[in-house]
């Protein structure tokens, strides 16, 4: 696949860098990871880029049930906030 120019960070006019990222994604109340999307990457302030085709891609993936019914499950930590130990 051929990189992109993805120019410069919008807040620290870092040159953007290509990079695969994870993105995590709320669809109906399930929490969704996509993995491999090709993103720029701001090495400075980590500001994170996704072209509107990569966007278009992975909305068509999310709308995907029997691609999400199928894939690998992971668990992931829940923590709940005790705010009693705030005042303690
Ligand atoms: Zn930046």
């Amino acid at each position: 696949m051929k990189s992109y120019d993805y120019g410069e960070c919008e807040i620290c006019d870092t040159p953007m860098q290509e990079r695969l990222i994870k993105q995590d994604f709320w669809i109906q109340g399930q929490l969704v990871i996509v993995s491999q999307i090709p993103a720029g990457v701001c090495p400075q302030c980590g500001e994170k880029i996704v072209r509107a085709e990569i966007g278009r891609k992975i909305s068509d993936l999310l709308s995907d049930k029997e691609r999400i019914i199928r894939a690998p499950q992971i668990s992931v930590p829940e923590l709940q906030l005790d705010l009693d130990e705030m005042t303690a």
